[in-house]
């Protein structure tokens, strides 16, 4: 079987009540470091983040959207992750003066790390938050999954520039009881994974190499793929958030204002007669004038 990139792969075992998923981003990881110089220790959470915001998102039976965000007091002072039921993906860190050589928990002192499941407008968001604790991201995801879903689980999560990646083994619910050998096995097996395994792509071949005891029914692979939502009249929002005052001073400075999103990069220039159409109805809530 061929492998592929930016993809997803959901499998389930054949004699043992466990399910996966197998993840690998490279050009949509790419793309989410583009305009940005994040230290590698950034990188790296930021790649485990993306990874398993993917993991989650493949697993939603319904439209809505996955949103992990870290924030703490530490130099990783805040890191959101998006990733919808169709597998878009977007994420930043906003992480400055992080030193090169930093290690996880230098980076996440009294950190959080929040999991919202929003359906859309027909439900209330769901939200978990746990302290991020251990020496990476995976160990307080894990910790979510015991204790908001209590679902046992292994998650591994790789990251580098190229690209990133991971796999999460499930106990499923109401199934025959599994081995705690069997269960010590499989997450020493899903361990092993690192970046250089997923430098082609992933398929189906890789799994079989992970867990070559074992059979695996690998399901049809999922691509995903970089998406920021971003508009022009989310931006328009942003200056009646600073409000009238503070926009036309900025633009009499610098005869426009600019609004550039802190995902993808796009800026959104705004000169003296868009912001004079901007506020004339204010302080109603977004106009449709503005495009
Ligand atoms: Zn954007």
């Amino acid at each position: 079987m061929q492998s592929h990139s930016d993809a997803v792969i959901p499998f389930v075992f054949e004699s043992l009540p466990v399910r996966g998923a197998l993840i690998q981003l490279q050009s949509a990881w790419q793309r989410m470091q583009l305009g940005h110089e994040y230290p590698p220790p950034v990188l790296e959470v930021l790649g485990h983040s993306a990874a398993a915001t993917g993991l989650i998102a493949q697993s939603l039976k319904f439209d809505g959207t996955i949103t992990l965000q870290i924030n703490g007091d530490g130099p990783l002072s805040m890191l959101v992750m998006q990733c919808t039921s169709e597998l878009q993906l977007r994420g930043m860190a906003s992480a400055p003066g992080v030193p090169a050589d930093a290690a996880f928990p230098d980076l996440v002192s009294n950190a959080r790390c929040a999991i919202t499941v929003d359906a859309g407008a027909m439900e209330r968001p769901y939200q978990g938050i746990v302290e991020v604790c251990g020496d990476a991201l995976a160990d307080s995801l894990e910790n979510y999954y015991l204790r908001s879903a209590q679902i046992p689980s292994h998650l591994q999560l790789v990251s580098e520039a190229a690209n990133c990646g991971g796999i999460l083994l499930q106990q499923m619910p109401g199934q025959d009881e599994l081995p705690v050998d069997d269960w010590r096995r499989l997450g020493f097996l899903a361990a092993t994974l690192r970046s250089a395994d997923l430098g082609d792509g992933v398929g189906a071949d890789l799994l079989r190499k992970l867990f070559v005891e074992d059979d695996l029914r690998v399901f049809s692979p999922r691509s995903l793929a970089f998406h920021c939502r971003c508009s022009r009249k989310r931006a328009a929002e942003v200056l009646r958030l600073l409000g009238e005052s503070d926009t036309r001073s900025a633009c009499r400075e610098q005869g426009r204002v600019e609004v550039t999103c802190e995902y993808c990069g796009r800026t959104r220039r705004f000169d003296a007669v868009d912001i004079a159409r901007l506020f004339a109805d204010a302080p109603g809530p977004a106009s449709d004038t503005v495009h």
